[in-house]
């Protein structure tokens, strides 16, 4: 299981929505204060709050914080509706997430120098669970970074 952070908001989490499979696999949990239910909408592809299903929570959890349980071509993809811009969906997680890469160097984006190096590290082993596990923690990474750089865009500052 992955821990991904996708606002830089620092309010406890009030509500969890988890999203599972029609065969009742889980596939992640985003946690989520009353402020930022979007996230849900921007992690389900949703058009409208997605409320049905969220779950009151009860321990000390920060808003954003999204425990991702998918193999990586399903984390990729979910990085890619947070940050990360994928170019294609077909072909491996290997080809989308070079792909990714080489249109941030392209035009020269903030994340290029990290996908870069993130590409690195998966191209020496795509098939490693060791180099896997190496990716998506890198890529978490990336994506605090990359929505932190939104917020301050936004807001000036962080919270
Ligand atoms: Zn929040």
């Amino acid at each position: 299981m992955q821990v991904r952070q996708i606002s830089s908001c620092t309010s406890p989490a009030v509500w969890m929505l988890p999203r599972l499979t029609s065969r009742r696999t889980l596939l992640w949990e985003l946690y989520m204060c009353d402020r930022h239910d979007a996230l849900a909408a921007q992690l389900t592809g949703a058009h409208n709050p997605v409320r049905r299903g969220r779950q009151p929570v009860n321990r000390e959890v920060r808003c954003g914080t999204l425990h991702d349980h998918q193999p990586i071509e399903g984390a990729l993809a979910l990085h890619g509706r947070t940050w990360l811009v994928l170019q294609t969906l077909a072909g491996t997680w290997l080809e989308q997430l070079t792909e990714a890469a080489q249109w941030q160097a392209d035009i020269d984006g903030p994340d290029a120098a990290a996908l870069a190096e993130i590409v690195r590290v998966a191209a020496a082993g795509p098939d490693d669970p060791a180099v896997q596990v190496r990716v998506l923690d890198l890529l978490a990474r990336a994506e605090t970074a990359a929505v932190e750089r939104r917020w301050v865009a936004q807001y000036g500052q962080l919270p």
